[in-house]
């Protein structure tokens, strides 16, 4: 398969090759000459510090701008533009919120936290997850319909700080400063039809108690996890500097914000039904106040928390090909490699990528059904190939994936001419 040719970016700053002089290939990664003096400078500053027998601190936190974020979450998450540029504008005035106090400065913002809309498989806990990897902060995930307010069976909010703690090795400081994704948000609704007899029947309990690590608290968190135990120490951990990044897919909320409009359909041009249908969603969704929030189910003070709204869109099938094949974590380098390892070569065809993106779009569960299309059509090739030293290349076609035909496998000794059927 032939591979588009990446663009060359600074993995470091994320400026391009016409921004900067040179810039310097590593393997998997890219630095240009302007990060190279800058981390020179660093190391300079560090081997006159460390003359000093000072206690060593948690490392310093990087600041980057919101271009420079974005350019780093491109390399990862395709489409998205909106969402990106609101999560970056946040994250930016976060960091930045939190380094002036670090410095004892004062600020005369509030904390922010985000509040990702999108259906699933579009990239939510992704772009999550890649922030945290870019700002080198601590990460964790939540599920917010496994959490209960304190006296029901389920999960204690102060577990998710717990495992915010255990990513980061109990380094509290930090622990202080990381990133916290509290999934499934939509599921906690005053409203939701999604209860529990064990959960308090609302889901209001579960917000409530969100809230207050959102608004930044010291918690208290049980080092060994589980139900508070009056015997037990606990961890202090204030929770005022950590992000949090809730998301949810939030079904129906579009039909909110159309009602709040007063706009029956919004009449999108697209000749296909389907297409317009998903143009109009993704306005509506684009457009959402935090009353339609209200109305959903969210109770004002949580909603006030959430500064930035961003929505992720339903990826399209040119996006769900470009996920395939091009961002760092594309779904079939981790089998290029595994065949590459018996010295195969994988190749799919241009139209067979496009017939798995249009799969995996019809099951609706965004990007993550490609990878179980994928694995379900190399299964049987990966189980055979590591006994059979005689393959060459394994090739998926288009009949793969719409007849369940199997890949063609081509041996080793089988001149380019015949390969080429
Ligand atoms: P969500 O949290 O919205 O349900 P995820 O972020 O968990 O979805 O996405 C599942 C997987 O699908 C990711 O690990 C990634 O491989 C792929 N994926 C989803 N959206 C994108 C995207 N916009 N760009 C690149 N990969 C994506």
């Amino acid at each position: 398969m032939d591979k588009p040719k990446q663009p060359v970016i600074c993995s470091f700053c994320g400026r391009n090759e016409n921004e900067v002089e040179k810039i310097i290939s590593g393997p998997g990664a890219f630095i240009c000459d302007k990060c190279i003096h800058l981390c020179v400078s660093i190391v300079d500053k560090k081997s006159t510090s460390t003359e000093d027998d000072s206690p060593k601190d948690t490392p310093e936190l990087k600041v980057l701008k919101p271009k420079e974020i974005k350019a780093l979450l491109d390399l990862y998450i395709v489409g998205q533009e909106s969402a990106k540029k609101t999560i970056c504008v946040s994250v930016y005035n976060h960091f930045k919120r939190v380094k002036k106090i670090q410095a004892g400065e004062d600020v005369s913002f509030s904390k922010s936290n985000i509040l990702l809309l999108g259906p699933t498989g579009s990239g939510k806990t992704l772009i999550a997850k890649t922030l945290a990897d870019i700002l080198s902060v601590p990460f964790t995930i939540a599920d917010a319909t496994t959490l209960t307010e304190a006296g029901y069976v389920g999960e204690d909010v102060e577990n998710i700080l717990l495992r915010l703690l255990q990513a980061c090795d109990f380094d509290v400081q930090q622990a202080e400063r990381g990133i916290i994704y509290v999934d499934e948000i939509d599921k906690i609704g005053k409203t939701s039809s999604n209860v529990s007899i064990t959960r308090d029947v609302s889901g209001e309990g579960v917000q409530q108690a969100l809230l207050k690590i959102l608004e930044g608290t010291v918690a208290n968190v049980p080092p060994k996890g589980g139900r508070k135990h009056p015997q037990q120490d606990y961890i202090k951990l204030n929770t005022e500097n950590i992000l949090f990044i809730v998301g949810g897919a939030f079904v129906n909320l579009d039909k909110i914000v159309s009602k709040r409009l007063g706009k029956g359909t919004i009449g999108f041009s697209s000749s296909n039904a389907a297409a317009s249908n998903e143009e109009e969603k993704n306005y509506l969704l684009s457009k959402v106040e935090p009353e339609d929030l209200i109305q959903f189910g969210l109770i004002p003070e949580f909603i006030g928390r959430f500064n930035g709204i961003a929505h992720c869109a339903e990826l399209s099938v040119d996006e769900l090909v470009t996920i395939l094949t091009e961002p760092k974590n594309a779904v079939i380098s981790p089998y290029a490699s595994i065949f590459e390892l018996e010295g195969i070569a994988l190749h799919f065809d241009e139209d067979a990528l496009s017939a798995i993106a249009k799969k995996a779009k019809a099951i609706g569960t965004g990007a993550r059904a490609l990878r179980m299309i994928v694995e379900g059509l190399l299964l049987e090739l990966m189980y055979e190939a590591p006994s059979d030293d005689t393959i060459a290349e394994v090739r998926v076609t288009r009949a793969c994936v719409e007849k369940g035909a199997r890949p063609d496998v081509i041996h080793k000794g089988v001149n380019e001419q015949d390969r080429a059927v």
